[in-house]
């Protein structure tokens, strides 16, 4: 089968079954500035890190990683959301934004679960960033959405301190919601005032479509191309070849199944995937990057233009 439609299918499983899910992407864009014009191309390659799973998923993604690298001499950096919330009673049982301002008990930490992982490929130029689902604004409509809407603030800013006091080697300044699902561009002063400076979240083309299963539905795009709002870096996904993390090793986690036969298939179109981009860059020019070193190169010129960018 081929991974874009198992992707989706596998999308739409989940939405059923489990609300885990999500997403390697590989979103490029090119740069309007002049003073990049000529290696203007960027590519993303970013994994959502979710599951139990995750040392063994970010293992054989790395793998396939430096094979490509080795093969087309081009450096291969990727972009690690790693999952990092309270448990999922808590955003179904619990209704008051007190409640979710309290510091974490229970929490389903990825940066713990793969630390030394994810330190060595840090280490060697990858960006840890953070992955959460908005559980409760989706899971309880009986609620209304300012009432969820303080809970989700109320959890960012807890979830956001705690991964500062537990994690702070991994110094995350970026993030993407799960479902690709942002319920209130509002969240995004509290990300700030909690150190995230970029979304990856956006996702153009869903406007109004419903999110996993509920009646929640996604708002409309905040930008379609990468561009800084109000102090957060913005960057939509619009070009995207998507992968899960899980998809890369055989598993059976009840909501979702993997044979050896089919991890096989997924990982070579993984590495089918990157070595396009690779061959893309060897022939027209371009890189694979980081939101971080983007968002540096980025910087250079908001400092010329008034604190204002945009990217085609
Ligand atoms: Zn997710």
């Amino acid at each position: 089968m081929n991974l874009r439609r198992h992707v989706v299918d596998c999308f739409r499983r989940l939405q059923r079954t489990d609300p885990s899910n999500t997403a390697a992407i590989i979103p490029k864009y090119e740069s309007e500035h002049p003073t990049l014009s000529t290696t203007s191309e960027r590519y993303f390659v970013t994994v959502d890190a979710e599951t139990r799973l995750i040392r063994k998923g970010v293992r054989e993604i790395s793998r396939i990683r430096e094979r490509i690298e080795k093969h087309f001499r081009v450096e291969i950096p990727i972009v690690w959301f790693v999952r990092f919330q309270r448990s999922w009673s808590e955003y179904v049982e619990k209704e008051t934004a007190d409640y979710f301002s309290n510091s974490l008990n229970e929490a389903f930490d990825g940066f713990e679960l793969a630390k030394s992982s994810l330190r060595y490929r840090r280490d060697r130029g990858d960006e840890i960033g953070w992955h959460y689902h908005a559980y409760n604004y989706v899971h309880r409509e009986d609620l209304s959405h300012e009432t969820r809407i303080a809970i989700l603030c109320s959890d960012l800013a807890s979830c956001a301190q705690a991964i500062r006091q537990r994690h702070s080697e991994f110094a995350v300044r970026s993030m993407r919601f799960g479902w690709f699902f942002i319920p209130d561009y509002r969240v995004f002063a509290v990300l700030r005032a909690s150190g995230i400076r970029i979304d990856a979240s956006v996702r153009p083309g869903y406007e109004g479509k419903k999110v996993a299963d509920s009646n929640a539905t996604y708002l409309a795009p905040i930008t379609v191309s990468p561009q800084r709002i109000s102090g957060t870096w913005f960057v939509p996904y619009t070009r995207t070849f998507a992968i899960h993390d899980w998809e890369m090793v055989t598993h059976n986690l009840g909501w979702t199944k993997l044979g050896r036969g089919q991890a096989d298939a997924n990982r070579d179109e993984f590495a089918q995937a990157i070595s396009r981009a690779a061959r893309n860059i060897a022939e027209s020019g371009g890189s694979f990057s980081t939101y971080e070193r983007a968002d540096a190169e980025a910087n250079m010129v908001v400092d010329s233009q008034a604190g204002r960018f945009s990217y085609r």
